[in-house]
């Protein structure tokens, strides 16, 4: 009862006076019953099952996002959103099918088996591409320009774009030195860089799915569902220190140092992947809640008559 009186103050000052006298002006569903409440006074129960009426109605209405400031331009927010989790998953999938192959390879009793090279050299660069083309997106994130310079959305959107165009900018880097024969320590060696890069962008992107998020119930009520992003950062810290321990094992030829690089590349690397997964289904709800936001009390309660 305390949570509802917090939730219905933060819905609308003029909502006691409303309630007191008003109306159900729309068809919404009993919470429990599912039974049709139109028409109904907001302070009664419901005739089937006894639920109150304004628990239902403070369902439907979404307190906690009837309270927020809407969204300028939702539906492009939510495109952009949704796409840009898409384009990172997309990219880190790109760049982790050569070390799938290589690892299924090793697998291979035989030794016979070359999957890895058949996996063409160009993904590295399609995924740098995809990388700076998710920058589009994280602009479009953004209040419109000139509009609140100074707020933690701006500094939210800045780091995510910062750090998704460093991020690029380095894996293409690495596709190019790939390309130009480089040996393979100098394109491990950036794997520092493109971590740093990464965990910038993901903590501006934490900054970005709190603000925007809050909008959606499924998004901010979700337990399992929903990914963290402290989760993202440690893995993708994990993966580069995995990387740094293959450098350090191969220059001190240390046989099972480079076996706990392996190892602690591989973990990381599904965490990122999965976790890039769980990103774009709470995108998806994220999404679907700012193109059609729960209605306001002043829509479904009126005075009678
Ligand atoms: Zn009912």
């Amino acid at each position: 009862m305390a949570n509802f009186v917090i939730e219905y103050a933060a819905m609308d000052n003029r909502g006691a006076a409303i309630r007191a006298s008003g109306v159900v002006l729309t068809p919404i569903d009993c919470r429990r019953c599912g039974y049709n409440l139109y028409g109904l006074p907001a302070d009664g129960p419901c005739p089937e099952c006894g639920l109150d009426v304004w628990d239902s109605i403070v369902y439907t209405v979404d307190p906690a996002t009837s309270g927020l400031p809407r969204v300028r331009n939702p539906g492009v927010v939510g495109d952009c959103l949704l796409w840009l989790m898409v384009f990172l998953a997309t990219a880190s999938l790109l760049l982790v099918v050569r070390p799938l192959a290589h690892w299924v390879d090793a697998m291979d009793p035989a030794g016979v088996g070359s999957l890895a090279g058949s996996i063409p050299s160009w993904l590295g660069l399609v995924a740098g591409l995809i990388g700076l083309a998710g920058l589009v997106c994280v602009k479009r994130l953004a209040p419109p320009a000139g509009e609140e310079p100074g707020s933690s959305v701006w500094r939210d959107v800045r780091r995510l774009g910062a750090g998704l165009a460093g991020w690029s900018i380095l894996i293409l880097a690495a596709w190019i030195l790939e390309f130009a024969g480089a040996p393979r320590w100098a394109i491990l060696a950036l794997w520092p860089g493109i971590a740093a890069a990464a965990v910038a962008g993901l903590v501006g992107l934490r900054g970005v799915l709190g603000t925007i998020g809050l909008r959606s119930r499924d998004y901010r009520t979700a337990r399992g569902g929903r990914q963290g992003i402290r989760a993202m950062i440690a893995a993708t810290i994990g993966l580069a220190a995995g990387q740094v321990l293959r450098l350090v094992a191969e220059a001190m030829e240390l046989e099972w140092l480079s076996t706990l690089g392996v190892v602690a590349t591989s973990i990381c690397t599904l965490m990122v992947v999965i976790g890039l997964g769980y990103l774009v289904v709470n995108a998806w709800w994220i999404r679907r809640s700012l193109r059609s936001p729960p209605p306001r009390l002043e829509e479904i309660l009126g005075p009678p008559g």
